[in-house]
């Protein structure tokens, strides 16, 4: 398949959401800073309600930002309405220089490894990875339809959170639970964010001078969601989260590792429903649950006036953090980066200070005035005698769907 254009919608569909990028893949500046290429960026929220709303911003046009609110139906309205806004400063979907459209799509179960090229059949096995992902498929599909009704003839790839993990070893993998019962059930460990831990491995091995085949990684992609990874000479060997998102590091709202045994607790003793269950430790636990609050810029102010709530919860949020930190570090026996990103990891100095505080015999520091440092850009915050290099790498999954999207396109 040859694309014509050079242009990449990437479409990230969720329940009642949409985000959208517009990048255009010519040029050296498709690889670089934040800015690369990118020609409009925008999200339309609270779709289904009378609330929903557009923010549309024309970069490429240097136009100011321009909100819309109004209800706005459904997904294929809501894609519509994008189309409307590029339209606008005239980039619309009708356009010759659009190559594809990449779709972000959560599941991709042990089926899809690499950004696949949608159609009908590729269609019906993301449908047929819904039980294992209840959540997020249908809202993903459901963007896949409509941006094929739209434009049936352009080329639709499907880049896969799960994608950049299915490399672990069958023993990382698998739960130690029945193998029967897991099989006939497909659970296992898949992991997510791996758009994310992907990009992210190989921007900390470019900071490095190396390539990804010479670097071991442990990326700590920590946003509202969090989950770390071992990367192994740019193979994912380990991550944290599971069958489903709620497994591992503490994160805004959900537990992170938990007995299973308390769900049946709150079942059996607290009289708690599954449904109700599922909410509590997905949307009630974490740092919100501990605190009260999951934005880690409020935790940060209330620890600093004295609240005792949020210095435990930010305790906690680095303990669990630093175990994973250990638990990596022998899973890949040697460590050449540790790499921040995501939301908290990005910003929060406070968080990458306290999580590599006293591993100094693992050959992990943090310079403080290094730390201290606000940039965009990928940057080393270890002091210069520590054997591993401690990084902030800012993520960018947009430019990754869109440079895996068009990369398959224009083969
Ligand atoms: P997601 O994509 O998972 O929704 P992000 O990666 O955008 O999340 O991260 C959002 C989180 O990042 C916020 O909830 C907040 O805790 C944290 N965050 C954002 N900016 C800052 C900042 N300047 N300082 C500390 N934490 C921040």
């Amino acid at each position: 398949m040859t694309a014509t254009g050079t242009r990449v919608l990437v479409l990230n569909s969720g329940s009642s959401s949409l985000k959208y990028q517009l990048l255009d893949m010519a040029g050296p500046q498709s690889d670089g800073g934040p800015a690369a290429g990118r020609l409009a960026v925008g999200l339309v929220e609270r779709i289904g309600e009378e609330t929903s709303r557009l923010v549309h911003t024309p970069l490429a046009a240097g136009g100011d930002k321009r909100e819309t609110e109004g209800p706005i139906a459904d997904h294929e309205a809501a894609l519509k309405a994008v189309a409307a806004e590029l339209s606008a400063d005239g980039l619309g979907l009708d356009s010759p220089q659009l190559a594809a459209i990449g779709h972000r799509v959560v599941h991709g179960g042990l089926r899809f490894t690499e950004p696949t090229v949608i159609d009908d059949a590729v269609l019906k096995e993301i449908e047929r990875l819904v039980p294992v992902a209840p959540l997020h498929n249908p809202a993903n599909i459901t963007g896949i339809r409509t941006a094929r009704a739209l434009r049936p003839d352009l080329p639709q790839v499907a880049v896969f959170d799960t994608a950049f993990h299915t490399t672990m070893p069958e023993y990382a993998a698998r739960y130690a639970l029945d193998v029967a019962t897991a099989d006939a059930h497909r659970i296992r460990r898949y992991g997510f964010h791996g758009t994310s831990h992907a990009y992210v491995s190989r921007k900390t091995a470019a900071l490095l001078g190396k390539d990804p085949s010479e670097v071991n990684v442990i990326v700590l992609h920590l946003g509202n969601g969090a989950s770390a990874s071992a990367v192994a000479g740019g193979r994912c060997v380990d991550t944290s989260m599971g069958l489903t998102p709620l497994e591992g590091l503490v994160m805004g709202t959900r537990s992170g590792d938990i007995d299973p045994a308390v769900t049946f607790h709150l079942k059996r003793v607290a009289g708690m429903s599954e449904d109700e269950v599922d909410v509590l430790l997905n949307k009630k636990s974490g740092l919100i649950g501990l605190c009260g609050d999951n934005d880690m810029r409020e935790i940060r102010r209330r620890i600093d006036e004295g609240d005792e709530r949020a210095a435990l919860a930010f305790d906690i949020y680095i303990h669990r953090l630093k175990k994973y930190i250990g638990a990596y570090s022998a899973v890949l026996g040697r460590v050449d980066a540790v790499a921040f990103t995501a939301g908290v990891g990005e910003n929060a100095a406070p968080v990458r200070e306290a999580a590599v505080a006293g591993l100094e015999e693992m050959g992990m520091a943090v310079d403080a005035s290094l730390n201290a440092v606000r940039s965009d850009e990928p940057r080393l915050i270890s002091p210069e005698y520590a054997r591993v290099a401690v990084a902030v790498v800012p993520t960018d999954e947009e430019l990754e769907i869109a440079q895996q999207t068009y990369a398959l396109v224009s083969a």
